[in-house]
């Protein structure tokens, strides 16, 4: 199976680099994840606060400190150790560009640069081929109707979707090996 794993909010913990940040420079706690609502964080905080988000999700080394999320580096192993095509698929947020060599940084640091040269970039997502593409954006649209299907990576933001979800605990990850078809050992 070939499976595109998108990189914030299914390989690393975005909530808890945010809070990190957040209380870095505010001083003042970030919401928690559990109570996250909206896919962009900033819909999630008051209008007035928005910009200084944004600037901190711009800030050169953002995305280079997120933790990774406990489990990722297992399962994307254990996914590879089965014989899958494991590649990451991440967006351009068309903003910094340096945000994406952070992004780089970042999975090459916890991947290696075997996974690294396997990372596609791309703001729309559909255009790339896939088996499976697991995701935490409850909605990805784009020009074309996807090759893949959307495992939902669960996350507060998404849980009003009732569908197909997985994560990197041992129930979700069993989860996932079911969905694809691969849970006989
Ligand atoms: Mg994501």
């Amino acid at each position: 199976m070939l499976i595109l794993i998108d990189q914030d909010g299914v390989l690393a913990d975005f909530d808890r680099g945010f809070a990190h940040a957040w209380q870095a420079h505010t001083g003042k706690p970030a919401l928690a994840a559990t109570q996250r609502r909206h896919f962009h964080i900033g819909d999630d905080y008051p209008e007035e606060q928005r910009a200084q988000i944004t600037a901190l999700l711009q800030a050169p080394g953002f995305y280079r400190q997120l933790p990774l999320l406990p489990g990722a580096q297992a399962a994307i192993a254990d996914l590879r150790g089965r014989g899958h095509d494991v590649w990451i698929c991440t967006s351009d947020t068309g903003t910094q560009p340096q945000i994406l060599l952070d992004k780089l940084d970042w999975i090459s640091a916890h991947f290696g640069p075997d996974l690294r040269r396997r990372t596609i970039i791309s703001s729309d997502k559909t255009l790339i081929h896939g088996d499976w593409l697991i995701d935490d954006r409850p909605d990805i649209q784009g020009l074309c109707r996807p090759s893949w299907r959307h495992l939902l990576y669960d996350q507060a933001y998404n849980r009003h979707l009732d569908t197909d979800r997985i994560d990197w605990s041992s129930t979700g990850y069993a989860r996932l090996l079911t969905l694809i078809g691969d849970a006989s050992t």
